[in-house]
């Protein structure tokens, strides 16, 4: 993710340095808080599960059990445990404000299980476990509790599927604040999209980046909508149903959930193939005819933007590539959905800001896309490389070298004890986005100095290139194993301190 670019004003937004402003505590507020009874469109519904469940013989309102979630100390209800989900195919109707379908879950048990957890906020209709009819249930706003007919044994691989349908205006995620929800709607364009959360609003999933899977995304939609999704566009219909389009877009390489997205509304799309890699770019309609034109132009920069970090990271992770602008006002500059990014229109067609912009969200595809989150509290692994690499461009491209920005980005910060006070390998819930685009960089081009040019270089090229869930944890292992150097100091001073590094060799100030 990208911070945004600053006032609502169209253009010649200030680089992405700028701090994003502090995030506000989250909404406490979630559907089912209240007592039923004040809420007729819950309680009803409610009161039928309750009679079923009597019915059934299960007795009381099962209690959260320790598989309802990851085990994220940031977010304790994301994902969930006991299996390892394999692929999420997502196949759903758009019509007005809903959406109704079914998502398929394939995923393998790491133990025995009587009960299944998804994240879903939508209202869920059925559930099916291999096939046979199961309990299903939402416990505490997303926790969808699907308890199949016979256990499942730990290794065996099972197939969940669940059927809903509900307006997503409707969803509340804990954690997730309000000015930073994943829904985006204007007039019929509806959007959903961000981090890090964003698939309960349509599709119910191990939400935790740690359990990434392959997607498959079809969405039906009424003639002459484009629906805009992840990976290769296998299919957009205009088949047998005469008003009716089915859009098919299917991902090859695993994703973490938030890193999926949906689009539906009015797009100019342009597709084609270049160095044997389908791209797909997107941008809306409701843009004029020459800004979409333009934004379309920086688009095609993309394959360029690939092969130049290519040479710094090795092959690009994932078998398609593309862009979209959607026409959404997002509190982000840009999101690093996989295979497609998502772009601020505004952002992209600052000036000056389109190049940093696609390199950051471009070298997220190995940085958070392809090497994914253990936790969030690793959030650093994300966006400590991705502005990284914006600084390693910015170099290329004649700018001040790295190191140049690393100490005018840390004089300019120095006095800022606000800034310091987050630290970088526990910035907590609210605060996963406060300081990690400068301080991030900063302390990689600290480790840079102190462990010299072809140790970093390795270590950066081997990191990017090994797909999977990492902790900070782990990449400091990886540091060590490159160097005789102690980097105790610089781990204190850049990840653990609460105070501005002392500008010390040891702290990786260079010469
Ligand atoms: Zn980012």
């Amino acid at each position: 993710m990208s911070p945004g670019p600053g006032p609502l004003d169209g253009g010649g937004g200030p680089p992405l340095l700028t701090r994003p402003p502090a995030p506000r505590p989250a909404s406490s507020h979630a559907p089912g808080d209240g007592p039923w009874w004040l809420v007729p469109a819950v309680g009803l519904p409610l009161l039928l599960v309750v009679v079923l469940v009597a019915v059934l013989g299960v007795g009381i309102r099962p209690q959260r059990s320790p598989l309802s979630g990851a085990g994220d100390p940031y977010f304790p209800q994301a994902g969930a445990g006991g299996y390892d989900a394999l692929s999420y195919l997502i196949d759903l109707t758009v019509e007005g404000p809903v959406l109704a379908g079914s998502t398929t879950v394939t995923a393998r048990a790491t133990q025995d299980l009587d009960v299944v957890h998804l994240d879903l906020g939508l209202p869920v209709t059925a559930a099916t476990v291999d096939g046979e009819p199961a309990l299903v249930e939402t416990v505490d706003g997303t926790d969808l509790r699907v308890e199949p007919a016979d256990g499942i044994e730990a290794g065996q691989e099972f197939v969940v599927r669940v059927d809903y349908a509900g307006d997503p205006g409707e969803v509340s995620v804990p954690g997730v604040a309000e000015d930073q929800s994943p829904l985006h709607r204007q007039g019929e364009e509806l959007g959903i999209a961000g981090e890090p959360a964003s698939s309960a609003w349509w599709f119910p999933a191990d939400d935790h980046p740690s359990d990434p899977a392959l997607m498959e995304v079809r969405v039906r939609v009424p003639r002459g909508v484009e629906v805009i999704s992840v990976g290769e566009l296998v299919d957009r219909d205009a088949g047998d149903e005469e008003d009716w389009d089915t859009w098919h877009w299917r991902a090859r390489e695993p994703m973490a959930t938030y890193l999926n997205f949906l689009m539906v509304g009015q797009y100019r799309l342009e597709q084609g193939t270049v160095s044997g890699r389908p791209y797909v770019y997107a941008v809306s309609e409701r843009f004029s005819p020459e800004q979409q034109t333009d934004l379309l132009g920086e688009l095609a920069e993309t394959p360029q933007w690939i092969a130049e970090l290519e040479t710094d990271l090795g092959p690009y992770p994932f078998s398609e590539m593309g862009g979209v602008v959607p026409p959404f006002s997002f509190w982000f500059g840009g999101l690093e959905t996989q295979t497609r990014p998502i772009y601020l229109g505004r952002a992209l067609a600052a000036d000056g800001h389109a190049d940093t912009l696609m390199v950051h969200e471009l070298a997220h595809m190995w940085f958070g896309d392809a090497v994914t989150l253990s936790r969030w509290d690793d959030i650093f692994n994300n966006e400590g490389w991705a502005s990284y690499l914006q600084w390693v461009v910015t170099e290329r491209r004649g700018g001040p070298t790295t190191n140049q920005q690393m100490v005018a980005t840390y004089e300019q910060l120095a006095d800022d004890p606000g800034f310091w006070a987050v630290p970088l390998d526990d910035p907590g819930p609210q605060r996963i986005f406060a300081t990690v685009y400068e301080r991030g960089p900063m302390a990689l081009q600290a480790l840079r100095n102190l462990i010299g040019e072809e140790a970093f270089t390795t270590l950066m090229r081997d990191w990017a290139q090994q797909r999977g869930a990492r902790s900070v944890e782990d990449f400091l292992d990886r540091a060590r194993a490159t160097t005789d150097v102690d980097l105790d100091p610089w781990y204190q001073a850049w990840f653990r301190g609460t105070t501005a590094p002392e500008r010390t060799p040891e702290n990786g100030f260079g010469a």
